[in-house]
């Protein structure tokens, strides 16, 4: 089996005035030394000064989304390479609330990734199921269909991180079992090999998200294509998220 490089990431969604600053300070104090890999995405406004604590630290900072171009008329939005000036090196791309709050299309998610992989950023690209997909029996189609919507021709294991995140199971207290992480997991596995090959689609990561704390990180993680997590609400207290990478 491909060695693949655990990776716990937290997304702080539109949470975190520069007062919080403290946690990722306590954070890097008692995980910074991590051998896994670390990464917190907060809003853009801390960005740069996130990125400044984290210096020299074991500790990524990303972005949470990007425009597709790379600057012009675009109001009100940020393009991947002011996030790699403000000290970015990864993003989250496709998130289901822009998926479903700015109806964001498998083609502009796509769109998206590759403005960032032009950039040098990391891209997570996030897929998953609504409760109502999930219960038409449709889970694996859907997840087929964004991945191949979604993903780039270019991505690479180095470039590009899946996030498995059903949206049934996001902030809700809701988890997916791990039969049913398992097979999603494998299938997005399996899929990623048939259109990358053996070892860009091995190698390529695979995270769940979905209500991760720290009490149910280690049983997720012992599901065998799970390579780590995307974690909102509780990558935002250095206690929560340092329970969680410990479990890594
Ligand atoms: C997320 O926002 O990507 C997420 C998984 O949130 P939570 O951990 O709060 O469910």
């Amino acid at each position: 089996m491909t060695d693949r490089r655990k990776l716990a990431a937290g997304n702080w969604k539109m949470n975190g005035l520069g007062a919080e600053l403290s946690e990722i300070e306590a954070l890097i104090a008692s995980h910074g030394a991590a051998s896994s890999e670390l990464l917190i995405c907060p809003p853009a406004t801390l960005i740069e000064r996130m990125a400044r604590v984290a210096e020299g630290s074991a500790l990524q900072i990303g972005g949470q989304d990007c425009h597709a171009a790379a600057s012009g008329a675009h109001t009100g939005d940020t393009s991947a390479a002011m996030l790699r000036d403000a000290g970015a090196s990864h993003v989250i791309l496709g998130h289901s609330e822009r998926r479903a709050g700015h109806r964001e299309s498998d083609a502009a998610v796509r769109a998206k990734t590759e403005a960032a992989l032009a950039e040098g950023l990391v891209a997570v690209v996030c897929v998953g199921e609504t409760l109502e997909e999930r219960e038409a029996g449709r889970t694996l189609e859907v997840i087929a269909s964004q991945l191949d919507g979604s993903v780039p021709d270019a991505a690479t294991a180095e470039t590009v991180v899946i996030a498995y995140e059903p949206v049934w199971a996001i902030g809700t207290g809701k988890v997916a079992t791990t039969t049913e992480i398992t097979e999603v997991h494998d299938d997005i596995r399996a899929r990623l090999v048939a259109r990358f090959g053996d070892e860009v689609g091995n190698g390529m990561r695979v995270l769940y998200g979905g209500s991760v704390k720290p009490g149910n990180a280690a049983e997720i993680f012992a599901v065998e294509n799970v390579d780590g997590a995307l974690v909102g609400g509780a990558s935002l207290k250095a206690a929560d998220f340092g329970g969680i990478i410990a479990a890594l």
